[in-house]
Order: structure tokens, then sequence, then C-alpha cells
């Protein structure tokens, strides 16, 4: 499937800035790109808005994910991450495994430790959670 998550070290300045900007809440982005030779490449970031504005879990407005997704499908991209953020630790909770389930692609999740952000990527394989490789470039 997917052994490495390539993303801009720029673009992920970007998503911890998003991130840091909805402290205490989780933050959300959806990432568009490609796949190829086992791995993803982003080109695009979507910063959309948590509609549950929780601090433990995230939901994106259903006709603005459909619409992202269409946009996408017409410039030949795929969703191939979610990215959100942990004020706690960064390993998906069970919410996020289950949701995990019905969007199998790269979930990419931020948290905050000693005052910088990180983030770890997680794909659901076989029933299992992976931690994927993510590679700044
Ligand atoms: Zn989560």
């Amino acid at each position: 499937m997917v052994d490495v998550l390539k993303v801009k070290k720029q673009d992920l300045d970007r998503l911890h800035q998003h991130a840091e900007k909805f402290l205490p809440k989780e933050a959300v982005a959806l990432l568009f790109g490609s796949v190829h030779e086992r791995i993803v490449t982003i080109d695009r970031i979507e910063f959309v808005e948590n509609i549950l504005d929780s601090s433990t879990s995230f939901a994106v407005e259903p006709m603005t994910q459909y619409r992202l997704l269409m946009d996408a499908d017409k410039r030949g991209q795929e969703l191939v991450c979610i990215f959100h953020s942990h004020p706690g630790k960064p390993r998906p909770s069970g919410r996020d495994r289950e949701n995990m389930n019905l969007n199998p692609v790269i979930w990419l999740i931020a948290s905050k430790k000693n005052e910088t952000w990180e983030s770890h990527a997680f794909l659901l394989e076989g029933g299992h959670i992976k931690q994927v490789e993510v590679k700044r470039v």
C-alpha cells in the first residue's frame, strides 16, 4: 500500500500553524495529491472547519468535503491524507480508528510537545494501525 508520506516543509509548517490557531480545539485539513510506488505526495492542502468544535473529535461538513473531492477529481488529484491535531497524544483515538476504517487514507496527526508541533502519519491496514514515515522535502 503506502510506506512514505512526502510533505513539503513549508506545508507542514502551515498545518502546524493551523493547529496552533485552533487550540485547544482540534484543527482539520484535507490533503490532496497522488500515490506512486508506495509514496504519497501532497500537492494541495485545504484547511477546513471542525464542525464539532471539539478538543477530542472532529468532523468536516459533508457538502464542503463533497465539493473539495469533486474539485480534486477535476484536477486529477485524490484525497490522500486527512490531517487533524490532537491537544493530547499524537495517537489515533478510538473514534479516529473507526473513521480510518471509513476513510482508508493516511491520517496525519499533529500534537504539541514542549512547545513544538510534530506530526505522525498512520494507516489502517488489515485491521491494524501502521505508522507511515513522514518525509519532509
Ligand atoms: Zn484524533
